[in-house]
């Protein structure tokens, strides 16, 4: 069972229930009743995963928002922790950190249950057209590419962020996320 974080406490209730019957539960999500994500690119990559669906592509999105911390941790790794460097971002500088990015996964072998990850930058060649049907900007098109991301347009270098950094700072994702809806960059 699953439920975005509008339906947590009524996820929580039924898994109990459940649970209280001698019932197994595979709970995949999520965690908590904290927005994370925002709403307007959440429909926006729902819609775009649609799409590459109908046209035979199968992707999982498998990291959204993230911490400055989780951020920080992440761009660590590969310098001064075990791994392979994975972004240039540290925290605060990644639009992961606003909720309006995703990294996805192309499914390799759809018929097969769970995610048979396929990392190879052919697979996701299809969001070239399909991310900016949809809004979205896809990492592949980038300079320094990166295949699996897809995110809102207008907040991609640092300078871009900077205002959605002073938001968070003033009044955390929410305020970020009011920033959004007055449509500043749109
Ligand atoms: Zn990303």
């Amino acid at each position: 069972m699953g439920a975005d974080h509008a339906g947590f406490e009524l996820k929580q209730a039924v898994k109990q229930q459940l649970l209280d019957a001698g019932h197994e539960v595979e709970d995949v999500g999520t965690e908590s009743a904290e927005s994370v994500d925002y709403p307007p690119f959440a429909a926006a990559l729902t819609d775009l995963l649609a799409s590459a669906m109908a046209a035979g592509a199968q992707f999982w999105a498998i990291s959204g928002f993230r911490t400055y911390g989780e951020q920080t941790a992440l761009w660590q790794q590969g310098r001064t922790a075990p791994g392979r460097i994975v972004t240039n971002a540290m925290g605060g500088q990644s639009a992961h950190n606003f909720g309006i990015a995703a990294d996805l996964c192309r499914d390799g072998v759809v018929d097969r249950a769970g995610l048979q990850p396929d990392y190879k930058p052919e697979a996701y060649e299809i969001l070239r057209e399909l991310a900016p049907r949809h809004g979205l900007v896809w990492g592949g098109s980038w300079r320094f590419p990166d295949f699996p991301h897809v995110q809102l347009p207008n907040y991609v270098t640092s300078s871009q962020l900077q205002p959605l950094r002073a938001e968070y700072e003033r009044a955390g994702l929410l305020g970020v996320f009011t920033y959004l809806d007055q449509g500043v960059c749109k």
